[in-house]
């Protein structure tokens, strides 16, 4: 489903976390919104998540207010998977008793738990085993496949590589990308890191100090930054 955001604004207090931030990710497309840290990064996926309320603002799924405009459906009934920076597996379940842990439907369990480990390319071998006996890269592609299994419409991944050393990181993103493609997905990264924003976004937007100053394809973004706080922030990358 396609994602939209209109206006949506959060403080906590008196501290303004969010501004305004209006986004509208196509079905199947993958945004990544780069910001520093302290930028309200999290806050957004938290509020699209339905773990916390704009203070104003809409979110809705094709159209369909989840909250704002009077709605306020709650996290566990909008089909929005959310993958935290370390995975957050429970760590006393294997592998497949992680992935199966949100199924409902008892004779789908075994197969769909195959399906998303193969979408997620984690061998089968891996199903008995517990996270610790996993390394960061297949963890993080456990939490997919978890997310995956539940048939989420919209994904959120909460800067999903930061954990990760840098040789897995490019390894564990381009096997997430490809499950995400296979999935036909809509996804949302936040990440600080504007390389892996670059590698992994359809659609890139910048945030800072809770504003989205800027949002367009990568070479319209990075290469044509609108001021130069921001061409000083993506600047390792260019
Ligand atoms: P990011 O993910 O970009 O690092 P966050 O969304 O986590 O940013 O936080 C943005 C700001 O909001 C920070 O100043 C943070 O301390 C503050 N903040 C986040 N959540 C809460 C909360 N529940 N209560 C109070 N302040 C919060
Ligand atoms: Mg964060």
């Amino acid at each position: 489903m396609s994602l939209q955001l209109t206006d949506v604004s959060k403080s906590f207090g008196r501290l303004g976390v969010l501004d305004a931030v209006s986004i509208d990710v196509p079905r199947g497309a993958r945004l990544a919104i780069v910001g520093a840290s302290g930028s309200g990064k999290s806050t957004l996926l938290r509020i699209i998540a339905g773990f916390e309320r704009p203070d104003s603002g809409t979110v809705a799924l094709d159209g369909r207010a989840l909250a704002g405009r009077g709605a306020d459906v709650p996290a566990h009934r909008r089909g929005i998977g959310y993958v935290a920076q370390d995975g957050a597996l429970f760590p006393h379940l294997t592998v497949a008793r992680n992935i199966a842990f949100g199924i409902r439907r008892r004779p789908d369990r075994a197969r769909r738990v195959r399906d998303v480990m193969d979408i997620a390319s984690l061998d089968p071998a891996l199903a008995d085993r517990y996270p610790h006996q996993l390394s960061g890269g297949q963890q993080q592609r456990v939490a997919l496949a978890r997310a995956l299994a539940l048939e989420p419409s919209v994904i959120l991944l909460d800067e999903p590589f930061s954990a990760l050393d840098t040789g897995l990181r490019a390894h564990t993103r381009t096997a997430m990308v490809e499950a995400l493609d296979r999935s036909g997905v809509t996804t949302v990264l936040v990440t600080h890191d504007q390389e892996e924003a670059l590698a992994f976004g359809h659609q890139i937007g910048v945030i800072a100090d809770g504003r989205l100053v800027q949002s367009g394809r990568p070479s319209e973004v990075f290469d044509a930054p609108v001021d130069a706080e921001i061409a000083e922030f993506l600047g390792d990358v260019v």
